[in-house]
């Protein structure tokens, strides 16, 4: 059981598809997130980073967050930029595995040769993209899933306690961290009315996390 991030589904034996156990899923992905949150500028920069915080195992099940490279919201437009923004963000990622801030802010710290060979694998499939690779219809196929309330609609908050956009299921990192879903920390009590409109029950908000 583990997850696989491949580049296109088209996966062969041995081929470049990265695969991890469900726990160093869930490292690579907080990395990524802490760090493309922090860096994303452009709306599309916000839209991959995104894409990325809906992969919440917690939510959505153990092992089943896998995805290919080319169902990321890609669009020709902004094509170069947001490759150069995705490989900006593992190496930013790196280099935020070595502070013991963000360490103390997860409550772990990674192994190094774990964390270095997924964002490695990474780099190496988002390197691997190419203009003629996109799917046009995959950005559109995306949206069609998102709400009116999502998030991306709402001026891309962030989780005030982490500091990542939040997708449309919150903070992965808060969920994670309570072990509750959906999360309510008061931290992201400003995106309440996001999931529960205007009939907010009782204790919606007191999903406090434990740390
Ligand atoms: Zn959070």
């Amino acid at each position: 059981m583990g997850n696989m991030i491949s580049f296109n589904h088209r996966v062969t034996k041995d081929d470049d598809s990265l695969t991890m156990s469900n726990g160093l899923t869930d490292i690579l992905l907080d990395y990524l997130l802490l760090s493309g949150s922090q860096l994303a500028q452009t709306e599309s920069e916000k839209r991959m980073t995104v894409f990325l915080g809906e992969k919440v195992q917690s939510c959505c099940g153990i092992g089943t967050v896998g995805f290919a490279i080319t169902d990321m919201p890609w669009q020709p437009e902004t094509f170069a930029a947001d490759r150069s923004f995705l490989l900006h963000m593992t190496a930013h990622a790196s280099a935020l595995t070595l502070q013991p801030e963000i360490h103390a802010l997860l409550g772990y710290v990674p192994r190094k040769e774990h964390i270095n060979y997924a964002l490695d694998g990474f780099a190496a499939l988002i390197a691997r993209m190419t203009a003629a690779d996109i799917q046009p219809e995959k950005p559109a196929e995306w949206l069609t899933r998102a709400t009116p309330d999502h998030p991306i609609y709402h001026g891309y908050p962030k989780c005030r306690r982490h500091g990542i956009l939040l997708s449309s299921l919150g903070c992965k990192i808060c969920i994670d961290q309570s072990g509750k879903y959906p999360v309510m920390p008061e931290d992201i009590e400003h995106m309440k009315h996001l999931w529960y409109g205007d009939a907010a029950p009782q204790g919606a908000d007191t999903n406090e996390s434990t740390q």
